[in-house]
């Protein structure tokens, strides 16, 4: 039997369904239920009635997938598969922070162990970051782990003073100033639109800076045919999907997160068939790390209704 059928036969045996970042591998997009970014992928998560559920991506999103639904199945198909950046902070520079500034919110990106989040008060999404650290009522911002989002977003958000923590991710810290120039002088109709996980040195060159799924609407609703893309190249799959006849060239370094990759539809198949590398629910104080997952969700979605 063909792998997919296999999949697709274990799902609904197993009453399962399969959500996806689009940083996995095309053919593991292509077989998923929900396709996204790390935003819609914990939303999607807290809706979802399935009893089990696959995640394809790497462990802080199975690891935030569980905290919101403790009683659900969540499957990661290789426990291996991590995320460099979300180890980037430390809880004793937390504490320290927390002596140092009154009025301090500290604002976790979701990239970020569940650990880090537990120590936290409030997750944010590269999708929601500036909106909601806008509507937070304190002045000063720890945000972690990564130094080149909360750049990004301590320059939106002006009012609020903004520490700085040492992260990144070694992806987007890793495109090259000279690459993408090469590329604007090859295809110079074509917009730059980059992820704000990118050094300062890159979002400097963009038409638009922002998250995956923005990167995608954003080529979605443009008149332009090609555009420079500045992110993980498994993006080309949804905006090619998206957008056939239009082209989408992306760093000669090609971006590339090797954990993301680890995701297999072998993989998928034989954790559905077994039910190994299933999530513990996190108990006592770790299930702290849940509050501030929820506080982003309901600050979203009361933003989203417009609701002051
Ligand atoms: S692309 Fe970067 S931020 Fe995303 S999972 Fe890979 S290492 Fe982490």
């Amino acid at each position: 039997m063909d792998i997919r059928d296999e999949i697709n036969q274990l799902k609904k045996e197993k009453d399962a369904v399969i959500l996806a970042h689009y940083y996995v591998r095309p053919e593991v997009q292509e077989i998923a239920d929900y396709t996204g970014d790390s935003f819609y992928l914990s939303r999607t998560a807290e809706k979802l009635t399935s009893k089990v559920l696959v995640f394809a991506g790497v462990s802080f999103m199975g690891e935030s997938a569980k905290l919101l639904n403790p009683e659900k199945v969540v499957l990661m198909p290789d426990l291996s598969a991590d995320c460099a950046m979300a180890h980037m902070a430390d809880a004793g520079t937390i504490r320290k922070m927390r002596d140092t500034y009154e009025d301090l919110a500290v604002v976790c990106y979701i990239n970020s162990t569940a650990e880090l989040k537990r120590h936290s008060d409030v997750c944010v999404t590269s999708a929601n970051a500036v909106k909601i650290v806008r509507e937070l009522p304190n002045k000063n911002i720890f945000f972690i782990p990564d130094r080149n989002l909360a750049r990004f977003v301590a320059a939106k958000v002006p009012e609020k003073h903004f520490v700085f923590n040492a992260g990144y991710c070694p992806v987007h810290e890793e495109m090259k100033r000279e690459e993408i120039e090469r590329l604007k002088l090859r295809h110079p109709e074509a917009p730059v639109l980059v992820h704000p996980e990118c050094p300062a040195a890159i979002c400097d060159m963009a038409d638009y800076v922002g998250s995956t799924s923005g990167i995608i609407r954003y080529a979605g609703e443009s008149s332009a045919r090609e555009f420079i893309i500045c992110t993980e190249s498994g993006v080309r799959c949804e905006l090619q999907k998206q957008d056939p006849d239009k082209v989408f060239y992306f760093p000669d370094t090609e971006p590339v997160c090797k954990d993301m990759k680890l995701i297999t539809l072998e993989k998928i198949r034989d954790v559905l068939r077994t039910g190994e590398n299933a999530l513990q629910a996190e108990e006592g104080s770790a299930s702290r790390a849940r509050e501030p997952l929820e506080r982003m969700l309901a600050l979203a979605a009361k933003q989203e209704k417009g609701v002051e």
